[in-house]
């Protein structure tokens, strides 16, 4: 096994790229770093402050007063603004969509591409976003590109909510999703794509336990 690795897991959203690598990275023995949280937390941060996801102009202006940072407790990752602990306020679809818009702006992709370099220095980690393999870690050990239909995401959206207690019905979920998948892959800057060396994994019609168990020994394949 390589001393320091990284690997990058990219893909749509509902792929089951959180989930995977975070069990990935404890297996692995590497540090976990989901991307999207810190997209969502500059998307709550302008949703709180009144300043409107659709106005980049707006949006890239105010990101100097974004203060947004990652700690971890017992090894999960949490999310802070301005030091308070959003880790959980930052999962309504309200702030995914909101993350989704904020992401297309320049200045934002700068500031948290950045950060997310220098949270990985001299660590192991297993990175999970749209753009690691593309733009975060071109030189990543491993990349994967884990993707499933719209459709197959959608229905585990909609599970994840219900069983967080906000249920939302499946075509709201499905039409999200495919907004999101479209925002994702035709902004301007760092759109969603599969890097030319990363590995295609397909989990339409997998389970999460046997997409681990692909992408692990695929990934041991490797490093
Ligand atoms: O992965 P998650 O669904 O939490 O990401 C929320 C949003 O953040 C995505 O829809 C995407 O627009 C954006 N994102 C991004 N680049 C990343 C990670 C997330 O643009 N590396």
């Amino acid at each position: 096994m390589q001393k320091i690795f990284s690997i990058a897991i990219d893909g749509p959203a509902g792929a089951g790229k959180s989930t995977i690598a975070k069990a990935l990275a404890k297996a692995l023995n590497a540090m976990y770093l989901d991307t999207g949280a810190m997209y969502r937390a500059v998307g709550l941060y302008m949703l709180r402050n009144g300043i409107s996801v659709n106005d980049a102009k707006a949006v890239a202006s105010h990101m100097d007063a974004v203060d947004i940072s990652v700690g971890y407790e017992d090894g999960v990752q949490r999310m802070y603004l301005a030091g308070e602990d959003v880790s959980a306020a930052i999962r309504t679809p309200e702030c995914s969509m909101a993350a989704s818009k904020v992401s297309a702006v320049p200045a934002v992709r700068q500031r948290l591409v950045a950060l997310q370099r220098q949270i990985a220095q001299g660590h192991s980690v297993v990175m999970d976003g749209r753009d690691i393999g593309t733009v975060v870690l071109p030189n990543a050990t491993v990349k994967i590109f884990l993707t499933a239909s719209a459709e197959a995401r959608a229905q585990r959206r909609a599970k994840e909510l219900a069983e967080k207690g906000q249920p939302a019905d499946f075509a709201t979920v499905l039409a999200d999703i495919r907004q999101r998948d479209y925002q994702d892959s035709h902004r301007a800057v760092a759109p969603l794509k599969q890097a030319d060396d990363a590995i295609l994994v397909d989990t339409s019609s997998i389970g999460l336990q046997e997409s681990f168990d692909l992408l692990k020994r695929t990934i041991l394949a490797h490093i």
